[in-house]
């Protein structure tokens, strides 16, 4: 019935336009008929009509409320891929509400929770710890030391580590409730949605196993970020028939090929898979073999290790990102063999390398196992240093070009002042002491510098292309 309306009312459109401009009517007319047709031409120019002559189910009905606080841009979810080295973290904000899936290992807490303060996060609608292990949990604790938190939801079983007792221990001091999801359990972020898609038991007997994975919808997009589940765990989703399909994959476990089995890549079909991972890592973190899976299902490639700390934005029917994708399929052993850090070729800089980060900070490469009395207290005593990479202004409410061209405004030098460097006496490169990379380098070949970058570069060392030193 509606559709023969709109067949009838083109069809006589042609007649009222010739009427309309013979008799000198103008959209003022209150004529009826003729407020058709000027809606119509206004329809033509990508005007938008009164919301009484909408169609309906023509434009989708934000229901959202107006807008009260200038949190984040309505309409749209940012989710963050932090770069945090070996270690996942992943902050998502829709409508000014925020959650924070894990937060990476101790050394990358404070930036963490610099981040989070210079999106403007004050609260956590949720915290997702995905499993207890370290490169996960450290920085969740850290962030859950310093934003309160509506419900933190984590994987039901016990871990014997300084992490966990701290996770615990920051749980029941703020009083925060947990809860240990089961598969199909949804929640609601703002206008987003997420369903756990796993465990679906909490026996497993690699911890990895156990991570609690969210299926992320927005609008028609949709985002897949599992921790460090494992094929087997892939398999029995493949099986239940719970919807895994996804615009966005986040890797398991940071590329190894104990996740992201073929199959899976296939019954998730993602436009993009994430990768995030430390350049130079000690475990080969991305493999050939998921980076081929990747390829194969013709999905496009971002990873941290490379480009950084990623946003994607999704106004309900598309992703976009601060960066393009990443075309170096590089493996972590091929990177780590080439003297990673040094080679990566022509990549915006990390947010990691922001120019304004404390140069007061703590000085980098302590490599000291104990508390520093940070602030931070239960992350493990991570030292300052994570602070200083805190540096860009990426933030939710720019609007994605903006969040581009900051980041690489961020990589405009830092002058020829004093400063604090993180040599690699093996690679002959220096870094930033917030860099990713300089967090990565093993400790026998680590050295702090302070000084000028003319005097490093005399003594034969070359500035590290990530983080522009
Ligand atoms: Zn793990
Ligand atoms: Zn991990």
């Amino acid at each position: 019935m509606k559709q023969n309306r709109k067949t009838t009312g083109k069809s006589v459109l042609a007649a009222l336009l010739f009427l309309a401009l013979m008799s000198g009517c103008t959209a003022a007319d209150t004529n009826p008929e003729n407020m058709d047709a000027a809606s119509e031409q206004a329809k033509i120019a990508g005007t938008k009509e009164a919301p009484a002559e909408k169609e309906a189910g023509s434009e989708k009905e934000e229901n959202h409320p107006a807008a009260e606080q200038d949190l984040g841009e309505e309409g749209t979810l940012t989710v963050t891929f932090l770069d945090v080295g070996q270690g996942n973290a992943v902050l998502v904000e829709q409508d000014g509400e925020y959650m924070l899936i894990d937060g990476g290992d101790r050394e990358y807490s404070s930036f963490v929770v610099s981040f989070l303060k210079e999106q403007g996060v004050d609260e956590l609608e949720y915290v997702i710890a995905s499993h207890y292990d370290a490169d996960h949990l450290n920085g969740v604790v850290g962030a859950l030391n310093v934003f309160p938190c509506e419900l933190v939801l984590a994987p039901d079983y016990t871990a014997d580590s300084r992490v966990y007792d701290s996770f615990l221990n920051i749980i029941e001091e703020k009083d925060v409730a947990l809860a240990y999801p089961a598969v199909g359990d949804t929640y609601t972020l703002g206008g987003a949605e997420f369903t756990v898609v796993c465990p679906d038991g909490y026996d497993a007997p690699d911890a990895n196993d156990n991570s609690v994975g969210v299926r992320l919808t927005y609008g028609e997009t949709s985002f897949l970020i599992c921790g460090d589940a494992g094929t087997g765990v892939e398999r029995r989703m493949m099986e239940s028939g719970i919807t895994l399909d996804s615009d966005v994959y986040l890797a398991s476990h940071h590329g190894s090929n104990g996740s992201s089995s073929l199959a899976f890549l296939q019954a998730v079909s993602p436009e993009t898979v994430v990768i995030s991972a430390g350049l130079s890592n000690s475990y080969g973190h991305p493999m050939a073999e998921v980076l081929e899976n990747i390829q194969s299902v013709g999905a496009a490639l971002y990873r941290t290790d490379l480009q950084g700390t990623l946003v994607a934005v999704s106004d309900g029917s598309t992703v976009t990102w601060n960066v393009p994708p990443c075309t170096d399929y590089r493996d972590g052993e091929t990177l780590e063999a080439a003297g990673a850090g040094a080679e990566v070729e022509g990549e915006p800089a990390s947010a990691g390398a922001g120019t304004e980060g404390e140069p007061g900070a703590a000085s980098a490469g302590e490599e000291t196992e104990g508390e520093p009395g940070a602030a931070l207290a239960g992350a493990e005593g991570e030292p300052e240093e994570a602070a200083s990479g805190a540096g860009t202004e990426m933030t939710g409410e720019t609007g994605e070009k903006e969040v581009e061209a900051e980041i690489y405004d961020s990589a405009e030098g830092t002058g020829d002042m004093q400063a604090e460097y993180v040599m690699n006496r093996n690679t002959k490169k220096f870094h930033l002491p917030s860099c990713a990379s300089a967090a990565d380098i093993a400790p026998e070949n680590k050295a702090n510098f302070t000084g000028s970058r003319e005097e490093l570069i005399a003594a034969g060392y070359e500035p590290c292309k990530r983080c522009n030193p």
